[in-house]
């Protein structure tokens, strides 16, 4: 194992004592670097060691944005409210660089509801017409332009190692259902189908692709529709979905392309690696192995702490993704996925030994106290068996 990084919002650090937050991260805790989650999606959580205990937080930048990186879009950060005019980003780089660690930026661009509401002509629409309150459309040309500017921005202006990528693909955040918000079982498949997009720039993909938006989008409402009714021959999963029905699929595949030329622009762009979060309970696709294979690399998160991944075929897909030095592994390190030191040590023994060469470790401000002494033994295990490299940096191709 090359590194370990420990994944912060910037208010966490910053309601902190920064220098010796991130001095004990280094030195007693022993990772070798921090994720700063640099464009937020809104963030509701409660921190069991940092005061205030409740933190409510719109989606936001937490950077104070080079205005002539923006000049190809309309649209530009919206960015969090701060003390005194700091730039949050910018101390805890600083502050990084002084206690030697590591810094990756982690951007949640497209699930921003700030955004999405100021520019209404870039947000997603449903197939019923339905414009997203919360989600831009990555095919939107102004919203392509504002990811490669904010990636332009960072790479050029802070000191990063590499920049993480959630929730690039198109379904994101946004998609998801809530059980307790929703009078029907909120399948995959009915995420999957209200996420689908039908904006301008959406329909205009599918004319060129061959298929009429209008068609497709009554396709997708009948499937839908069937969810609703508890219809038995209702999809449940993504591959019912794309097994239903042709031009949902074809549509489906096009929205997946429009992504994966996101993410190779991006990576284009950047001066620094790309990471990419792929994000599904249970399930790995094309995108996921494609995005491996265009980024430095996947970040996955298994569901489960003990080792075993949750995962369908997880070593099947680590493999299409061109090995473990390309797939890095997340690790929940507090209550509810891990609730003691050992559980922790023998998971993370678990991916160093099998070939994972980066850990990420969620998530710094939620953590109790004992579970950061849980990090430290991880992490100190590892070293003992000899794993834990000097930090190689991520390689370039
Ligand atoms: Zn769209």
């Amino acid at each position: 194992m090359d590194d370990a990084f420990f994944w912060c919002y910037p208010w966490d650090l910053l309601d902190d004592d920064l220098d010796a937050a991130v001095a004990r991260l280094s030195g007693e805790i022993g990772v070798t670097g921090l994720t700063v989650a640099a464009v937020t999606a809104s963030v509701d959580a409660v921190r069991p060691r940092i005061r205030p205990v409740r933190v409510r937080q719109p989606a936001a930048a937490h950077f104070r944005p080079d205005s002539t990186r923006y000049e190809a879009t309309r649209i530009r950060p919206g960015v969090a409210s701060s003390k005194s005019g700091r730039n949050p980003l910018e101390l805890i780089a600083k502050a990084a660089g002084r206690s030697g660690l590591k810094l990756r930026a982690r951007l949640t661009l497209f699930d921003n509801e700030a955004l999405a509401q100021r520019h209404p002509m870039a947000a997603c629409v449903d197939a019923y017409g339905q414009p997203s309150v919360a989600r831009l459309c990555t095919n939107n040309p102004d919203v392509r332009e504002y990811a490669l500017a904010v990636v332009d921005d960072l790479t050029s202006n802070y000191p990063l190692s590499a920049i993480e990528l959630e929730s690039s693909d198109f379904a994101g955040r946004a998609a998801s259902v809530a059980p307790s918000e929703c009078g029907v079982e909120p399948t995959e498949a009915l995420s999957a189908l209200l996420a689908m997009c039908f904006c301008a720039a959406c329909r205009q993909r599918a004319d060129e692709a061959g298929l009429d938006p209008e068609t497709v989008a009554q396709s997708v409402r009948e499937l839908a529709d069937r969810v609703f009714r508890l219809d038995s021959t209702a999809p449940n999963s993504w591959n019912d979905v794309m097994e239903s029905d042709d031009r949902t699929r074809v549509f489906a595949e096009s929205h997946s392309s429009a992504s994966v030329r996101l993410v190779q622009s991006i990576c284009d762009r950047a001066a620094t690696p790309i990471v990419m979060h792929v994000f599904r309970a249970g399930r790995l696709n094309a995108l996921d192995v494609a995005a491996a294979r265009i980024c430095h690399a996947v970040s996955i998160v298994p569901t489960r702490a003990d080792g075993a991944s949750g995962v369908d075929d997880l070593a099947g897909f680590v493999s299409r993704c061109g090995g473990p030095e390309r797939v890095e592994i997340g690790l929940a390190v507090h209550p509810p996925v891990t609730t003691d030191g050992p559980t922790l040590v023998r998971a993370v023994q678990h991916w160093v030994r099998a070939g994972h060469r980066t850990l990420g470790l969620s998530h710094y401000g939620l953590a109790p106290e004992p579970s950061l002494d849980w990090v430290r033994q991880a992490l100190r295990f590892a070293r003992r068996d000899g794993r834990v490299g000097a930090g190689r940096p991520l390689r370039t191709s």
